[in-house]
Formats: structure tokens, C-alpha cells, sequence
């Protein structure tokens, strides 16, 4: 069954949930992402697997 919309294998835009800057990060990241401007976590990896903490935007094709 493929699912609707699946971030995994694409970029995606986030938005910080503490300082509200826009990012575009991988959406299966292989490492943590912090934010650019205020260092809170957007992204974290749980046994190789990418984990998208924060408020996701938009998936880009
Ligand atoms: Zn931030």
C-alpha cells in the first residue's frame, strides 16, 4: 500500500517550533538537525531512522 505522503524520501520545508525560521531539511535525516538560528532540535534519528519533530510545511518534489 503506498501511503499518501510520504516525507521520507524528500525534502521538506519545517518550521522551528520555538523561533518560528523556516528550514528545508532531508526528511529522512541520517543525522540530528538542529535549528540554524536557535539550535532546537527539528530532526532526530531513533535506531537509523530520520524523525521529524517539528512542524512540517510542505513536502517538496
Ligand atoms: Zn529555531
Amino acid at each position: 500500500m503506498r501511503k499518501m505522503q510520504d516525507p521520507s524520501s524528500k525534502f521538506i520545508k519545517v518550521r522551528c517550533s520555538n523561533c518560528k525560521n523556516e528550514q528545508i531539511i532531508f526528511g529522512k535525516p541520517s543525522s540530528k538537525i538542529n535549528c540554524l538560528v536557535c539550535s532546537t532540535s527539528l530532526a532526530d534519528t531513533t535506531g537509523g531512522k530520520g524523525k521529524i519533530k517539528t512542524q512540517i510545511l510542505e513536502v517538496l518534489e
